[in-house]
């Protein structure tokens, strides 16, 4: 079958999975007050929906996985779901998006079930500031964890940091320090409003641009775009092994590079990370026989995705909170 396409002719290689919706930090522009379960939400996918799931999307041209959550390593059967997913015929990229709180832990594990890349949320190198953001004062283990990745030769090892105006927007120059020797890519993202962050996104909404002409002052250069790449603009300097992306969703033309769809932890398909529905395919990966009725309802529904987010309008569609759709 040809990979699945869209009005637009943006192609879909990459689905983002969120394996649960929990999660053990309160980031303030996420889960400020933790994660409460909802006592009538359904279970997670089950690893053999999981497993069903994957044919289907590797059916239309799936080729990258990426693990999120909620806080993926919240999930006890993670390494079989890594195990299950890498042995999906079509799945050539596996990567997890965490908090990295089990990372030192857990790499070694999650490298052998065919683990192949990682994001790690890392919004602040200071100490106080890592704590105050996430409500936790985890980040030398977690800094720690990220050495280990490096050193395993994990080939992918991206950074996450979100910027927050007043908090963490002045601190270039230790990410500088840090990514002299490391060959990580630091992403920084631009804060999204989300249906619960309003009074939040307000205060501490901050656009990249300015982070951008110090980076070019600096002497860091605006790679080309790469045909299949995502929405990161990315940016390196011959004096440093690590490079530098700017995820800015409110930019001009963000959503032209969009080449992503996503499923909730309860298999609800979404074809935006702010749009106003959720498509449920759970009721089609209770049995191998139903692989070509899903392979149908996934590239029929394609046809809805908008052109863009209407973000710039305030609307967030139904995304609480990114923990509710694994970002
Ligand atoms: N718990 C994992 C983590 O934090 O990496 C995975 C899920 S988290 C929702 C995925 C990414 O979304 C993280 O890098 C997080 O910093 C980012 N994120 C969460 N809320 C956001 C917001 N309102 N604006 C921008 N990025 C956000
Ligand atoms: Fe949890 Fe990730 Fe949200 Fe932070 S950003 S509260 S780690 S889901």
């Amino acid at each position: 079958m040809s990979p699945l396409a869209d009005r637009y002719g943006r192609r879909f290689p990459y689905l983002r999975l969120s394996v649960i919706p929990a999660c053990n930090f309160r980031c303030t522009y996420c889960l400020p007050h933790g994660y409460h379960a909802d006592p009538n939400a359904s279970q997670p996918l089950s690893l053999a929906e999981i497993t069903r799931l994957l044919r289907g999307f590797t059916e239309l041209g799936m080729h990258k996985l990426r693990i999120t959550g909620g806080e993926p390593s919240v999930r006890q059967d993670l390494t079989d779901i890594m195990r299950t997913a890498a042995a999906v015929p079509g799945v050539t990229k596996l990567a997890m998006t965490t908090n990295g709180t089990l990372l030192s832990r857990r790499l070694s594990e999650w490298m052998d079930a065919g683990l192949n890349a990682i994001n790690v949320s890392v919004d602040s190198l200071d100490r106080a500031v890592f704590a105050r953001i996430t409500g936790h004062d985890r980040l030398e283990d977690i800094l720690g964890g990220i050495d280990q990745a490096l050193a395993a030769d994990l080939p992918s090892v991206k950074l996450n940091a979100v910027l927050l105006r007043g908090v963490n927007d002045e601190q270039l120059p230790s990410w500088l320090d840090y990514l002299r020797e490391r060959r990580v890519g630091l992403r920084f993202i631009e804060l999204m409003q989300t249906g619960d962050n309003l009074p939040f996104f307000r205060d501490h909404h901050v656009r990249a641009e300015t982070l951008e002409t110090q980076l070019s002052q600096g002497g860091w250069q605006l790679l080309p775009r790469a045909a299949d790449a995502g929405p990161a603009r990315e940016y390196r300097h011959p004096d440093y092994a690590g490079r530098i992306g700017i995820i800015a969703p409110y930019s001009k033309d963000f959503c032209a590079g969009c080449n992503r769809l996503r499923v909730t932890a309860t298999g609800d398909l979404r074809l935006c990370l702010f749009g106003e529905f959720g498509i449920p395919l759970r009721p089609l990966l209770q049995a191998d026989e139903q692989l070509e009725e899903l392979v149908r309802a996934i590239g029929g529904q394609i046809g809805r995705k908008e052109q863009g987010h209407f973000l710039h309008d305030g609307r967030t569609g139904i995304t609480p909170h990114l923990a509710s759709t694994g970002g």
